[in-house]
Formats: structure tokens, C-alpha cells, sequence
């Protein structure tokens, strides 16, 4: 039978309404938030993209040649900022030297293929290379975190050593494969994670309360 997972959405959809993800103003500035926010509150993240847009840096032909040691400094915000510094480095270099820093290029490639390239960077992991597919090209796949593992554990859908592949699958599975369902998809249990879905659940107010087990 399959997972009742449209009706997870049309839930949170009415609960929450249109979340309009991914706050960035051209894909690679979302491919660059993609780095910025592991692990970062999206506040941090904003101020780091902010700094980059005052000294002039968000463009992958400038990050490529600038120096590791300046973009850290510059995206300091966003925590972590020399290891996002190298991850950001190496991104960048992979999009503009292999691929001429066009975005077409990429939407152009075989998305499967395309997700491989992405996870051989080094510093990109599933969820990060996915929201890059998904939110900066706008490529039908799933992104998976830790809410999403938590809200399915909870609710019977996924065991607790379910992986990061086999959620985003299930999911996959579930849906029509369609991008703005997964944009918005993720982004509303991103939502219910942050408020009721936490390591103590708020069931008793929630919008998903109706589909506990
Ligand atoms: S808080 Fe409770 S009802 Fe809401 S998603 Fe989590 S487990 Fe489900």
C-alpha cells in the first residue's frame, strides 16, 4: 500500500501555507547557502551571504580565485567557516572548471549522474548535493535531514537505522515526481520539525497529530 505521504503534505500545506524556499536570488547563490547552512542557523547563514554580496564575491569566477584564508574571513557568520571555506572552494571549482560555471550545463546533465559528480566533491553530502539539485536547479530530488528521519521514526513509517538513500526513496516513491511538491514538501517539514517535531515532540498541538500511529 502506499505511504500516505500526500496527505503528510496537505496537512503541513494547510497548517503552515507556501513556505517559499529557497530564499536566494540566482542558483548559485543557493548552491552556495547549500554549503553555508550545515550545520548553521539560516540567520548566520544570511549574514555570511551578505558579506559575500558586499565585498563583491558571490560569483563563482571570484571565489574560485580568491584565496581560502579571505572567504573564510568573509563568511565567518555561518560557523565552521574554514572547513565551509575549503567545501565552498572545492564546489566552486568543480562547477567552474568542469563545468564553465553554467547553470545550464548543469540542468542539462543526467540528474543521476549529475547527484554522483556532486557527492565526488569533497564536503558535499546527500542532503547538501540534493538541495542543490532541488532548490538552485530545480531538479525533482528529495532532500533528507533529520527532521524528516525524525517525523517518519515517529510515525511508523521509517525504522530508526533507515538511511539517508532509503528515506529519500521512500518518499520518491510516494510522490509524482514533481519539484515544486519537493520544494515545498521539505521546506514544511523543516517547519514542523523546528516547532513541534523536536527532540521532546509536541504532539498534542501539532499539525500531523491526526496521523500518529
Ligand atoms: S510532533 Fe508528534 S504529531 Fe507532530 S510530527 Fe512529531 S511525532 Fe508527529
Amino acid at each position: 500500500m502506499p505511504l500516505p505521504l500526500r496527505d503528510y503534505f496537505k496537512d503541513l500545506l494547510a497548517h503552515y501555507g507556501p513556505q517559499h524556499w529557497w530564499p536566494g536570488e540566482s542558483p548559485f547563490e543557493v548552491m552556495v547557502g547549500a554549503v553555508l547552512t550545515q550545520g548553521a542557523a539560516w540567520s548566520n547563514v544570511e549574514k555570511a551571504i551578505r558579506n559575500l554580496k558586499a565585498y563583491d564575491l558571490l560569483d563563482p569566477g571570484r571565489i574560485h580565485e580568491l584565496d581560502e584564508d579571505t572567504l573564510a574571513l568573509a563568511i565567518k557568520p555561518a560557523g565552521y567557516f574554514r572547513v565551509k571555506a575549503r567545501r565552498l572552494k572545492n564546489l566552486v571549482a568543480w562547477f567552474v572548471v568542469r563545468h564553465g560555471a553554467d547553470v545550464e550545463k548543469l540542468r542539462a546533465l543526467r540528474p543521476d549522474l549529475l547527484r554522483e559528480e556532486l557527492l565526488e566533491v569533497k564536503g558535499v553530502g546527500p542532503e547538501t548535493a540534493d538541495s542543490i539539485l532541488l532548490y538552485a536547479l530545480g531538479i525533482p530530488s528529495f532532500v533528507v535531514d533529520t527532521y524528516t528521519h525524525r517525523v517518519m521514526t515517529r510515525h511508523g513509517l521509517a525504522g530508526e537505522d533507515t538511511g539517508y538513500d532509503d528515506l529519500k526513496e521512500t518518499f520518491e516513491r510516494a510522490l509524482p515526481r514533481d519539484a515544486a511538491l519537493y520544494n515545498e514538501f521539505h521546506a514544511l517539514i523543516v517547519a514542523v520539525g523546528k516547532e513541534f517535531c523536536r527532540p521532546t515532540a509536541r504532539c498534542e498541538t501539532c499539525p500531523l497529530r491526526a496521523r500518529l500511529p
